[in-house]
């Protein structure tokens, strides 16, 4: 098989970054290990940021998104004491979209369909050859059969544990890490938020989020010991410890029920540099990872594929070559940044074990100085709207 552009990875940037490259004539081929019910099926993230709420409309699956979602205008931020209002509209203008992960994936996949691309499920041992040859190679297996397809780019959108990352010579990659030393216990359940928007309450017996996906199916998060397991957790547990961590106003409205799923995830900051190696190309992801309290990890997948996508484009349309040189270098500035605020977010809202009293009167600070100043409120709301691409 040939193609121009061989896309590892049929999660969210790996089915975008297609989207976009098909919409402009562009051919691929997506390789995505698991099945399609399995990619649907995972529960992540559920704020957009309007650069990426533009961009989906732009690839033609905002449709659903604009009809479904909800756009919110601002969030709180609270501890025992005080709640902090940030007005992202009033502060920058603009707004976030409460749609899901799972939803933006199910349009992406119904858009491909829709255009007759090439998404090729259950592929396994999937390795990438020629990357500094005039023509790139991927072998991959399916069903006992070893296939092999050659082209000009390959896109390495395979998440974290995928093989695009280690394609890249160890000795050439810089790794920066911060594992962070407890977990999100999540939950979805069929329920009415108890606000209708999100509350980060810093409570004194630890973080909790109160999300929504729409109006009767809440994401709600508490912070857990990386040493607990769900089974530790049940729902009952989880909503007596969600209740007591967010503001008293809050807890008399929640309204408890079944867990339709429930899972933890840790926390961990991470960036491998570079982004491109040869003719391979690192998307979301794969190349770094951010703990969820900015509201970030997918909103910045979705700005790495648009920096890719305009490239590619230049790159086999018109010969221009400036932009795969630039992707790497364009696309760090914005990640490192986002970094930083999921980092600082995290660090404001979260209780560490051991800490010292210091720490408690810093994040006390923090929120005090959120309510007092506009400047610094404007700051936050500016990062979590999302700068721009
Ligand atoms: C449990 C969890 C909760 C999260 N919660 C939030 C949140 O609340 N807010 C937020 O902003 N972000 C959250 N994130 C992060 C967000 O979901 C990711 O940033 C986003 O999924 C990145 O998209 P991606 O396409 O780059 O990677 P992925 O979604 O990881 O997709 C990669 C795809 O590649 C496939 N793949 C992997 N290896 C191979 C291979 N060798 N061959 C072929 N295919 C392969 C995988 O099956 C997968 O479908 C969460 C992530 C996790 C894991």
């Amino acid at each position: 098989m040939k193609t121009e552009v061989v896309v590892i990875g049929g999660g969210p940037s790996g089915l975008l970054l297609s989207q976009l490259l098909n919409k402009a004539g562009v051919a691929t081929v997506v390789l995505e290990r698991s099945s399609r019910e399995h990619v649907l099926s995972r529960i992540r993230a559920g704020i957009l940021e309007w650069g990426t709420v533009e961009l989906l409309r732009e690839a033609g699956v905002g449709a659903r998104m604009d009809a479904e979602g909800y756009p919110h205008d601002g969030t709180y931020l609270t501890d025992a004491e005080l709640m902090v209002h940030i007005d992202f509209k009033a502060l920058t203008g603009k707004q976030v979209m409460v749609y899901g992960q799972t939803e933006v994936t199910h349009d992406l996949y119904d858009a491909q369909d829709a255009m007759g691309t090439t998404v090729i499920h259950g592929v396994e041992d999937v390795t990438i050859h020629d990357l500094d040859a005039s023509e790139a190679a991927v072998e991959y297996t399916l069903n006992g059969e070893r296939h092999r397809i050659t082209c000009a780019y390959v896109a390495g959108c395979d998440g974290f544990h995928g093989v695009s990352r280690e394609t890249i010579p160890e000795e050439k990659r810089r790794e920066f890490e911060r594992v962070y030393p407890f977990g999100w216990l999540g939950i979805l359940s069929r329920t009415p938020p108890v606000h209708d928007e999100l509350i980060y309450s810093n409570s004194p017996h630890g973080f909790a989020l109160a999300s929504m996906r729409n109006e009767n199916l809440v994401r709600y998060y508490v912070q857990v010991p990386l040493t607990d397991k769900v089974e530790d957790w049940s729902d009952e547990r989880f909503w007596t410890e969600f209740k007591r961590r967010i503001p008293s106003e809050a807890a008399a409205r929640l309204v408890t029920g079944p867990s339709i799923e429930k899972s933890i995830a840790p926390l961990r900051s991470f960036v491998s540099e570079p982004l491109r190696w040869g003719r391979l190309f690192l998307v979301g992801d794969a190349a770094h990872i951010v703990p969820p309290t900015g509201a970030k990890g997918l909103n910045l997948a979705v700005s790495d594929v648009y920096y890719l996508h305009e490239a590619l484009i230049a790159a086999l349309k018109s010969g221009q070559s400036a932009g795969i040189d630039g992707y790497s270098k364009r696309a760090l500035a914005r990640i490192w940044k986002a970094m930083r605020f999921s980092w600082q977010m995290t660090t404001m809202l979260h209780r560490f074990e051991g800490e010292d009293s210091f720490a408690e009167e810093m994040r006390r600070a923090t929120l005090r100085h959120l309510a007092d100043s506009e400047t610094a409120r404007k700051d936050l709301a500016e990062n979590y709207v999302g700068l721009p691409f």
